[in-house]
């Protein structure tokens, strides 16, 4: 068997405007893994023009950051993701290779792990490292978290559940990362499929981890007939739907909309929560949201702690008015 080093890799995602909402809890996570192996933190980079980016993470606290410019890495293609990805850490072997459970993350990495012949765990709550990797997930709708172990020697693949990582750097970072450039013609990858065009995503299809705006159902709803004016509400101001548990349990929303701790953390803009008590487990999948904004008929009710603005109304009667009433706006009516 080939030996790899002790070092953590972060694949990490450029977005429009920065590196994402959960870019320094993942280099948090990163570094405390690297610490506890004695290696090094890497954070990989790919993009046409990474260059705005790469200062912030010079100084982010990873030893190095691999960079990879080219024109080809525009935009993400899974086929060329994972072929390049796969010859650095074929290179390098890194004891651990993490990427957030992100929309992205869930695509790539299972072609990675094929690609390398690695293991592979998604969706990590916990992640220890000493002799053996230990990894802990969430089975069986969050009711059991799983814990495994790779074998020794080889490098071992993860996703992280966003919501379990650290808020921030703990630490000041104590070296600015040294930049290595990936020598890769990305040209030269052969691909079988062709990216021809995007269209624009429905927002009741977007993934609610990447959705700008987000509607949250919750059992304030009262009966499923309700659901369809939070459906037009949604669509008219371009939200994407999500619910807490008992919504998805009684399948008004399919289980990738559950917002929470055994749901999908979401990182939107604004975020309306209707009908929503505010139970930690539902809370713990809000935390990054931007500003956040709780409809309930109970003014006690626990969501109205710690968000930006409450509104004490029966959803019911107050979303089909607000619906009708932006829709005048929009049409010109305005009254
Ligand atoms: C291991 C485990 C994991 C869990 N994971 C999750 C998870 O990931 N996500 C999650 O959501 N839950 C999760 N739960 C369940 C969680 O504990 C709560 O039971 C759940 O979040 C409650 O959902 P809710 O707020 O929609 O419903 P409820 O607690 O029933 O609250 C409904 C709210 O609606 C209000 N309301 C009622 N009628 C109206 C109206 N007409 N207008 C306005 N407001 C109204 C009420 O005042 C109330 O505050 C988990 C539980 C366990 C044990």
């Amino acid at each position: 068997m080939v030996t790899c080093s002790n070092d953590v890799w972060l694949l990490l995602e450029a977005e429009e405007g920065g590196l994402g909402a959960f870019a320094d809890g993942l280099i948090c996570e990163g570094r405390r893994l690297a610490d506890a192996l004695r290696g090094e933190l890497a954070a990989v980079l790919l993009g046409p023009d990474t260059g705005e980016l790469e200062e912030a993470l010079a100084e982010c606290g990873a030893d190095r950051l691999y960079r990879g410019r080219d024109a080809g890495l525009a935009d993400y293609h899974p086929e060329i993701y994972a072929s390049l990805l796969g010859e650095l850490v074929r290179e390098h072997r890194p004891r651990l290779f993490l990427t957030l459970d992100s929309a992205r993350g869930a695509d790539l990495m299972p072609r990675l792990a094929a690609t390398i012949g690695a293991p592979l765990v998604m969706n990590c709550t916990n992640i220890e490292a000493g002799e053996e990797i230990e990894f802990t997930k969430p089975v069986q709708s969050g009711r059991l978290h799983a814990v495994m172990t790779a074998p020794a020697g080889g490098t071992s693949l993860a996703t992280l559940n966003a919501e379990y990582l650290p808020e921030a750097a703990t630490a000041a970072p104590s070296q600015i990362a040294r930049v290595c450039d990936i020598e890769a013609d990305v040209s030269a990858i052969a691909t079988r499929l062709d990216i021809t065009s995007y269209l624009k995503a429905d927002p009741k299809t977007v993934d609610i981890r990447e959705a700008e705006i987000v509607v949250a159902v919750g059992n304030g709803i009262g009966a499923r007939e309700n659901f369809a004016a939070f459906e037009r509400f949604a669509e008219l101001i371009g939200a994407a739907l999500g619910g807490s548990r008992p919504v998805i349990d009684s399948g008004i929303l399919p289980h990738e909309r559950q917002i929470g701790q055994t749901g999908r953390a979401i990182s939107a803009r604004l975020a309306i929560l209707c009908g929503i008590s505010g139970s930690e487990y539902f809370t713990k999948g809000i935390e990054r949201a931007g500003t956040k904004v709780a409809i309930n008929s109970d003014r006690e009710a626990p969501i109205f702690k710690d968000i930006d603005l409450g509104i004490h109304a029966d959803i019911n009667a107050l979303i089909p008015k607000l619906t009708a009433h932006i829709k005048r706006g929009t049409e010109g009516g305005g009254r």
